[in-house]
């Protein structure tokens, strides 16, 4: 059994792919070609934003609005404690401050009241002044957009999502990527939509910070890339990418369902023992993750060895939350600070999760899971 089976779908879409793949190396458009264009119309679409920018990938993604925001010192960003790095990275790598927020312990996502309580700690402190919020939607669930955007708007703060993991959620009736000021999404293999390497996109309705998010895009180009107005990237996203997520686009609504049908076997299988993902009733996942918490007392390296040995791949997401990690030591923070993110830290397993899982699949791992935790307690 595989963690992500991206070869069951590589056999869905493999014919249409290939002719697309061999046309493009015929048209050579390598550099935004065609296909780049078509897919940023379809995925502004889908999502129901004015602007989509495909870039290189999710980091970029996330790092160009702060450029084209003139992020730097003296200005704190909230970044969740309990994400992927590159949330936090992205803050510091532009001189500015990222003040990390707790997240709930039933949804992994940022806790909107953790959030409040940081900005007027920042506010007191008088030190730095608070800009932008960046809520992520972890493993595949929206952050609590109504609650982070109320509090942003009392405090005059922007926002961005992190929509990595989510492209494809829903919250409340709107799609993911479409919440905040901007949104981000990472087309990493491993995510909901991936492609076959590196890439990214940023969603805004805002038609002046489209217009300068593509130029950052190529070196802060003017009229042509000749002409440099702003200090940018080159951050384009390749064309062949663009091909592959073209089709992968296609079956990707198909895909959504399977991965809520594996998620629903999962719900039903798996023993009340572990805490299963809880979704708010207005909300869907597109499961990036299936993501459990075991219960206290279990050694986890021991179930995941366990759980090996019968030929299922697990991880743990995420092992050290962004305070612990050695690189953001400057920012002061310690063991304890953060409790909840310690917890899920300490205690979550992600099993595997793709569309090509079978029900037989599933029933599989809830019973080798089962099994293995009734003999640990
Ligand atoms: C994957 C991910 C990113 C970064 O995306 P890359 O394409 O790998 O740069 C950012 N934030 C979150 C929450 C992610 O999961």
């Amino acid at each position: 059994m595989k963690f992500i089976d991206l070869e069951a779908q590589y056999r869905q879409i493999k014919e249409p792919l290939d002719a697309a793949l061999a046309e493009l190396f015929v048209r050579q458009d390598f550099i935004l070609g065609k296909d780049v264009d078509i897919l940023e119309a379809r995925l502004a679409e889908y999502v129901g934003v004015r602007h989509c920018i495909t870039c290189s990938n999710g980091t970029d993604a996330l790092s160009m609005p702060l450029m084209l925001l003139k992020y730097g010192e003296g200005d704190a960003v909230f970044v969740p404690s309990f994400t992927f790095f590159s949330t936090a990275e992205v803050v510091a790598q532009r001189g500015a401050v990222p003040v990390l927020v707790d997240c709930d312990p039933d949804t992994f996502n940022m806790d909107p009241v953790k959030l409040e309580e940081a900005v007027c700690r920042v506010l007191k402190e008088g030190r730095l002044t608070p800009r932008m919020v960046i809520p992520v939607d972890l493993f595949g669930l929206c952050a609590d957009y109504e609650a982070i955007c109320s509090i942003a708007r009392r405090y005059g703060l922007l926002v961005m999502e992190d929509g990595a993991q989510g492209f494809g959620a829903v919250y409340r009736g709107k799609l993911a990527c479409s919440w905040g000021d901007a949104a981000t999404t990472s087309f990493f293999p491993a995510k909901p939509l991936g492609c076959y390497g590196d890439g990214g996109a940023i969603f805004t309705n805002n038609d002046e910070w489209a217009q300068q998010l593509r130029s950052i895009r190529v070196h802060g180009k003017g009229k042509n890339k000749y002409e440099n107005n702003r200090l940018g990237l080159n951050a384009r996203l390749d064309t062949m990418q663009a091909a592959v997520l073209n089709w992968k686009l296609d079956i990707f609504p198909r895909e959504l369902e399977a991965r809520n049908q594996a998620a629903e076997w999962y719900n039903e299988l798996l023993a009340d023992l572990v805490q299963k993902p809880r979704i708010p009733a207005d909300c869907t996942s597109v499961w990036a993750q299936y993501t459990l918490l075991l219960p206290e007392g279990i050694d986890r390296a021991a179930l995941m060895a366990g759980l090996k040995e019968a030929g299922i791949p697990t991880m743990v997401y995420y092992e050290r939350p962004l305070h612990l990690q050695r690189a953001l030591a400057g920012l002061g923070y310690q063991r304890g600070d953060f409790p909840v993110s310690e917890f899920c830290a300490d205690h979550a397993l992600s099993l595997p999760m793709h569309p090509y899982l079978s029900r037989e699949d599933c029933c599989f791992v809830a019973e080798q899971l089962n099994r293995l935790l009734e003999d640990m307690l």
